[in-house]
């Protein structure tokens, strides 16, 4: 047993590393965590880096800010340490036993969270080709504490692990079978940590076990993806073989035709492969099609400003954004068979955004959807019913809370260690 009572979760970027620290509390019963320092480091190898940490102070934080140079993971690492030791966050490096990390892509060989050995490091290495963005910084990372905290035993929580239940018919692309057989190609989901959070906290709200909720979640942030979740259970998801997949995001394109690719590389000069996948990963969805930001509260100013240049274009963005998780929701009520304990929206723009909240509740036409004005409007950002008693099913906003799943995987896995 380990006497340590602190975890540190780390989310690993390619030029980020966000971090938060939680203190464990054993009680007889389940133990609590709370946390005690966030923050992160940000333009790792960029001039300029920044490093952020807030302190706790009861139910406040107290936040510091140093622009330093940090020129990779390991020294990005080291800020991290350094900054939760001078703000008092810990004590020492001794302090730091037990390290969670999210993980992107677990591909098919991960269908929960592990405790990270050898084998462990090469199967997520393995899911590199599936998550070139995103795996290799989160194992920068995982290797830059390694180095710097070599005592330290570490858990990796996938993103995608909550969507292995995902039944076949759902999760199969109508390509050659053999795509999937020999090559793993099949759609895979993203946004887990996030939905498995709004699951246990939808759960403890209706008074029900996890296996009996049945839910529409909808993670609307930079990335955006939506989730039908049956018996507790992912039963359906937006995303797909990548987060590239679905919706429409801040700058990525979700579905499109497939044709496109080799279409553009037909007919633009210097296109290729690789910068047309670039092009939907960086520069289409809300910033595509807004041609100014990917960053939604600048697409609805934007939108609202009739001598904003980008006005027609920003209308455009947001009318595309909401119709299309308007078609998901429909369609993921349909394969729900319409037995819905709560739609949820959650993530960046789901939890802070009444005006697009409201937008795709009034595109759903053929289910009896109704918000309630001021709740909706209402900023309380914890966990908000926000619709009317009319509404065919109770629709939520909830804060979720990926650091705190992390946290408790890392715990769970770590225990008798
Ligand atoms: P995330 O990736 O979850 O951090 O979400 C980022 C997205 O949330 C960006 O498009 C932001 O514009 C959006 N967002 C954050 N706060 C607000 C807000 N108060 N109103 C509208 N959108 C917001």
């Amino acid at each position: 047993m380990l006497n340590h009572n602190k975890i540190l979760v780390i989310n690993a970027g390619s030029s980020s590393i966000k971090f938060q620290v939680f203190r464990i509390d054993e009680t007889k019963h389940q133990p609590t965590f709370t946390i005690l320092g966030k923050g992160l480091v940000e333009r790792i190898g960029i001039k300029d880096s920044n490093f952020i940490i807030e302190v706790a102070n009861g139910n406040d934080f107290t936040k510091h800010e140093v622009v330093q140079d940090i020129k990779d993971h390991v020294a990005g690492a080291q800020a991290v340490i350094a900054g939760l030791i001078k703000y008092q966050v810990i004590a020492n490096f001794d302090d730091i036993t037990r390290i969670g990390h999210r993980m992107v892509h677990g591909g098919q060989k991960f269908n929960s969270s592990m405790v990270i050995d050898k084998t462990v490091v090469s199967g997520i290495d393995s899911c590199i080709p599936l998550a070139p963005l995103h795996n290799p910084p989160a194992l920068k990372g995982l290797s830059a504490f390694q180095k710097l905290i070599p005592h330290a035993h570490h858990v990796a929580v996938f993103d995608t692990s909550f969507h292995t239940t995902i039944p076949q018919e759902k999760f199969l692309y109508s390509v050659p079978y053999e795509w999937y057989t020999d090559h793993e190609v099949r759609r895979y989901g993203f946004h887990g940590i996030s939905y498995r959070y709004i699951l246990e906290k939808l759960a403890i709200v209706m008074n029900k076990p996890q296996t009996k909720v049945n839910a529409i979640v909808c993670h609307l942030g930079n990335g955006a993806s939506i989730c039908a979740i049956k018996d507790g259970k992912s039963y359906n998801t937006s995303m797909g073989l990548t987060p590239l997949d679905g919706l429409i995001m801040g700058s990525r394109s979700g579905i499109i035709d497939p044709s496109i690719h080799n279409y553009m590389c037909d007919v633009k000069k210097d296109a290729t492969i690789a910068s047309v996948t670039n092009d939907l990963n960086k520069a289409s969805g809300l910033l595509g099609i807004s041609q100014h930001s990917s960053d939604l509260r600048d697409v609805i100013a934007a939108s609202e400003d009739k001598n904003h240049p980008k006005y027609i274009q920003s209308q455009l963005a947001i009318k595309m954004f909401v119709q299309r998780i308007a078609n998901y929701i429909v369609q993921y009520a349909n394969d729900l068979q319409n037995n819905i304990d709560a739609l949820v929206f959650t993530a960046g723009i789901g939890e802070n955004s009444f005006i697009i909240r409201d937008l795709i509740i009034n595109e759903i036409k053929i289910l009896t959807l109704k918000l309630v004005d001021s709740k909706n409007r209402d900023k309380y950002d914890d966990f908000l019913l926000i619709s009317d008693k009319q509404s065919q099913f109770p629709i939520y906003k909830i804060k979720t809370n990926e650091e705190i799943i992390i946290c408790q995987d890392t715990y769970n896995l770590l225990i008798s260690i």
